[in-house]
């Protein structure tokens, strides 16, 4: 019996990367998935590559099986409002959310445009409070619930980074304050906070600053304590803890996953 048989999940910015991790996780250990992620037809293929949870699908739902990908831009009200109505339809609850969706816009201050400021704060501190807002009314009605944030050691200052940084310290923040407002309600609210992580997100960095793939990891893993790089699997795994009952003494954390690297920066 895994620990989320019965439950339901949504995964934000789940088609790939640490979010499709964290889903295939909670879907490992019997939860019912939803993917979001900006385009339904990725969102959909990531949903369909979920282990089967081996429940029986709702007949009404269009797409078959035990989980269910949704396009969704998690800064957009109307869309987070019918995505989550979607969700509690067609998987039947609504038990955890993961606020995982995320981009990043670098540029020293001086080049910052106000998108690259505008966009990553809209995605990852207002996609965080529309996903939150929408699935607390659930939580606090059936007087249960989870949220995951996922903020980044960045947080602690990063340069090239001040929209991204500024966007992951609110998130813990939000975190606090989640916890305190819905702790009460059965709500355990905890952040995240990975340190370097093999996806293409840091892919992504390394093509900026000039490095292949696999030199930028390399001196990652050259960084910190334990000599290697974090892996999707090492975020959902503990994700998958601070969403189990196991950790229901534990909220408004945030939980620092970088192989110790902050330890010794
Ligand atoms: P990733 O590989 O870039 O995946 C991010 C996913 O989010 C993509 O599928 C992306 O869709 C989706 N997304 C972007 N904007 C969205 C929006 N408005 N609505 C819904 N989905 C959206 O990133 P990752 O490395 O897995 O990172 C996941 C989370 O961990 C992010 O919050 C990131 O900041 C955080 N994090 C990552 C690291 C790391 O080292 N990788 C470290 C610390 C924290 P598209 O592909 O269509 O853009």
């Amino acid at each position: 019996m895994g620990r989320f048989e019965g439950k339901v999940a949504v995964v934000t910015g789940a088609a790939r990367g640490i979010g499709f991790a964290v889903a295939t996780r909670f879907a490992e250990e019997g939860a019912r998935v939803a993917v979001l992620d900006l385009d339904e037809a990725n969102a959909v293929d990531a949903a369909s590559r979920l282990p089967d949870s081996g429940v029986t699908s709702d007949p009404s739902s269009q797409q078959g099986g035990a989980h269910l990908g949704i396009g969704c831009d998690v800064s957009k009200t109307d869309q987070v409002q019918s995505a989550v109505a979607r969700v509690v339809g067609e998987l039947g609850g609504l038990h955890i959310l993961v606020n995982n969706a995320g981009i990043t816009r670098d540029n020293l201050l001086f080049k910052m445009t106000d998108d690259d400021w505008d966009l990553v704060i809209g995605v990852h501190l207002r996609g965080a409070f529309l996903m939150s807002r929408e699935a607390q009314q659930h939580f606090v009605a059936q007087k249960a619930g989870k949220i995951v944030n996922l903020s980044s050691v960045s947080a602690f200052g990063n340069r090239g980074q001040a929209n991204y940084a500024t966007a992951k310290m609110g998130i813990q923040g939000f975190t606090r304050t989640l916890a305190i407002e819905l702790g009460p309600f059965g709500v355990n609210v905890n952040a995240i906070a990975p340190g370097f992580i093999a996806s293409e997100m840091t892919d992504a960095t390394a093509a900026r600053v000039g490095l292949s793939v696999e030199d930028f990891r390399a001196a990652a893993a050259e960084r910190n304590p334990v000599r290697r790089v974090g892996f999707p699997e090492d975020i959902a795994a503990t994700a998958a803890f601070l969403c189990s009952d196991e950790a229901g003494y534990i909220t408004g954390q945030t939980l620092v996953v970088d192989g110790g690297a902050k330890l010794v920066s």
